[in-house]
């Protein structure tokens, strides 16, 4: 090397040492494993989380937030903010109009395009009602953006882009009907790196079985590889390229889809989803990290790049046992006999509240509101149900979800019928030996003794879909092992089977997600053992990227300051633990909340009825 050459090297370093340059805005990757439980994670299960988690900051503390579904989560990362803002109560939620794209059902399941533009629409262009992280970046020209991965929670982080134009939304649909058209430069970018436009089909990774046979053995590879070429090949090229700041979320569907789906322990809650294909499922993940970080040290943006990475929720192995349910007492063509059909829950509200009432029906919204009786072998299809003497004016509607449900009483109801009906279903399902907690609209129902209120949980705030009367949590147990919440089993109310799996309940298995996250903005070799929740990684990804975003409602996250650089040295801020404790029944039945608390942030370990709840056994 010549001297001018190491003078000038010198020159350039000294130009761009930090002390010179304004503090810039880095990349950010948001990659989401779905379903990956916090503490299934180690060197052998997935190195690269693993690794990830010790050189960068590791969440230990993490939250899901509940109900414990996809795009509910979806839902708080994009927006920063808790589902009482987003309205995004679960996957399924009852929308107050027929959905046409749902086949004209009320309660349409969201991860779809065309449900999700339709809902979109009909809630004034923005059903979560909060501006999106990734909308905002969109929309202030300075960042390049793309979501890649699940159909359903990719849209959701920007729903205006599932138009066509603007951030680029790869997903399970693209280049079919219902996907988000692309434009014909990107169209250009993906040919000329000889890939398709057309995502292929999750193969055998689709087959969920049935009653008689077992599910999947296949992970969600074919997808998987899709979605890796399209990020490694084109997009992160032409997001260096285009020279300013990129926002990526990527969203992997294993191992949920896996965990689901799996044949690996047909009608056995052991060993559920600790099987091999489970296992290869999470190895799936890992990889397609792998392959992300492979890129982006490739083009050399590892070292400008923040990369979080955070699981929607974490996971169950499905239980369907119950010895107070009529609906597993009847016999249907495709449950094993004895089991808990999809649409348990409604039918056994159906079957008490026909006592008082014989001209009570049940008709099921996902087969053109028809009636079912169970009486003859007929159950809900996905469990939703209608509940009432007439389908198009119901008095009860079952949004049936997995491992919790949610019941609404339609806002045309006077306050004293739907306060009635409310305390009514309550006292059925205290019944019921698969509930573990219950939630009530206590400004619709008033205090329900044994239930708490859908306030504790964040569920009431500034949303515009219709809110929820009650929440239904499903009893959750392990089924034995060393570290419960990686065994746990949880009651599903869904088509799947027993010993395949499910989440959505308020188990500690479901609520504690894996989370991590490296880059440099981050702490490095830093545990953070302080509460930490997908609402707050939207939050924080908003604080990285320095979008001033006007919030609508009050349920912000939190922004995780202690995880990053800039507060290395300020304060901790205490953490407080509480035990919220319903009114008790007169058979002393009480509802059971334990949360922590960050300053006015609020995060739910677990919830449920003593006993009955994993993660809840110490609590009496
Ligand atoms: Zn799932």
């Amino acid at each position: 090397m010549s001297c001018k050459t190491k003078i000038a090297i010198a020159w350039i370093a000294l130009l761009t040492s930090p002390l010179d340059v304004r503090a810039e805005i880095h990349n950010l990757v948001l990659f989401v494993p779905d379903g990956l439980r916090s503490q299934i994670v180690d060197s052998q299960q997935a190195p690269a989380m693993a690794e990830l988690r010790e050189k960068g900051v590791n969440f230990i503390n993490s939250h899901s937030v509940s109900p414990t579904f996809t795009t509910a989560n979806a839902s708080a990362f994009a927006t920063g903010h808790q589902l009482g803002d987003t309205g995004d109560f679960s996957n399924t939620i009852f929308t107050g109009f027929p959905v046409t794209a749902a086949g004209g059902s009320v309660t349409p399941f969201l991860e779809s395009n065309p449900v999700l533009r339709e809902v979109t629409a009909h809630f004034g262009g923005n059903y979560l009602n909060e501006e999106s992280v990734v909308t905002a970046a969109a929309h202030s020209g300075r960042f390049s953006t793309a979501v890649i991965g699940k159909v359903g929670p990719t849209g959701i982080f920007d729903l205006g882009a599932l138009a066509g134009a603007g951030t680029l939304i790869v997903d399970d649909s693209t280049g079919h009907d219902g996907g988000v058209p692309l434009s014909q430069d990107w169209l250009d970018a993906i040919a000329a790196a000889k890939l398709t436009a057309v995502a292929p089909g999750r193969g055998d990774n689709g087959n969920p079985g049935d009653y008689q046979h077992p599910g999947t053995w296949v992970p969600d590879y074919a997808q998987q590889q899709f979605f890796l070429e399209i990020v490694t090949k084109v997009v992160l090229p032409r997001f260096k390229a285009a020279g300013r700041p990129f926002v990526l979320v990527y969203w992997s569907r294993d191992p949920d889809g896996s965990q689901h789906n799996q044949g690996d322990s047909a009608d056995s809650v052991r060993p559920g989803i600790n099987g091999p294909t489970s296992f290869s499922a999470i190895r799936n993940a890992d990889a397609a990290l792998t392959a992300i970080e492979q890129a982006l040290h490739a083009l050399g943006l590892a070292q400008s790049t923040n990369l979080i990475v955070a699981a929607d929720h974490g996971f169950s192995t499905i239980a369907k046992t119950s010895d107070t349910s009529v609906a597993a007492r009847a016999s249907y063509g495709d449950v094993i006999a004895g089991e808990l059909p999809a649409g348990f829950l409604a039918i056994d509200l159906a079957a008490a509240l026909k006592k008082g009432n014989t001209s009570i029906r049940l008709f099921d919204p996902d087969a053109k509101n028809q009636p079912k009786d169970w009486q003859r072998g007929e159950h809900p299809l996905l469990g939703n149900a209608l509940i009432g003497s007439d389908a198009a004016a119901p008095q009860l509607i079952v949004a049936a979800n997995g491992g919790s449900d949610l019941l609404y009483i339609p806002e045309r109801l006077p306050e004293r019928v739907a306060r009635r009906l409310g305390a009514k279903v309550v006292e059925i399902l205290l019944r019921q030996d698969y509930v573990s907690g219950l939630f009530v609209d206590r400004r619709r129902l008033g205090e329900v003794p044994g239930a708490l209120s859908l306030d504790d949980l964040g569920l009431v705030g500034a949303a515009r879909t219709p809110l929820p009367a009650i929440v239904v949590n499903f009893r959750s147990f392990s089924t034995g092992c060393e570290n419960p919440v990686l065994c746990a089993a949880e009651i599903a109310d869904t088509r799947l089977q027993q010993g395949q799996g499910m989440h959505g309940s308020f188990s500690r298995a479901d609520t504690w997600n894996f989370m991590a996250a490296r880059g440099p903005d981050f702490r490095e070799h830093y545990l953070d053992q302080l509460p930490a929740s997908n609402a707050d990684i939207g939050r924080t990804m908003a604080h990285l990227l320095e979008l001033d975003i006007t919030p609508k409602g009050a349920l912000r996250g939190r922004e995780l300051s202690e995880s990053l650089r800039t507060a290395e040295h300020e304060p901790m801020p205490e953490v407080k633990t509480r035990t919220l404790r319903s009114a008790p029944t007169a058979a002393h039945q009480m509802t059971i909340l334990r949360t922590q608390s960050v300053l006015d942030t609020t995060y739910i370990d677990a919830a449920g009825f003593p006993g009955l709840t994993l993660g809840l056994e110490e609590v009496r």
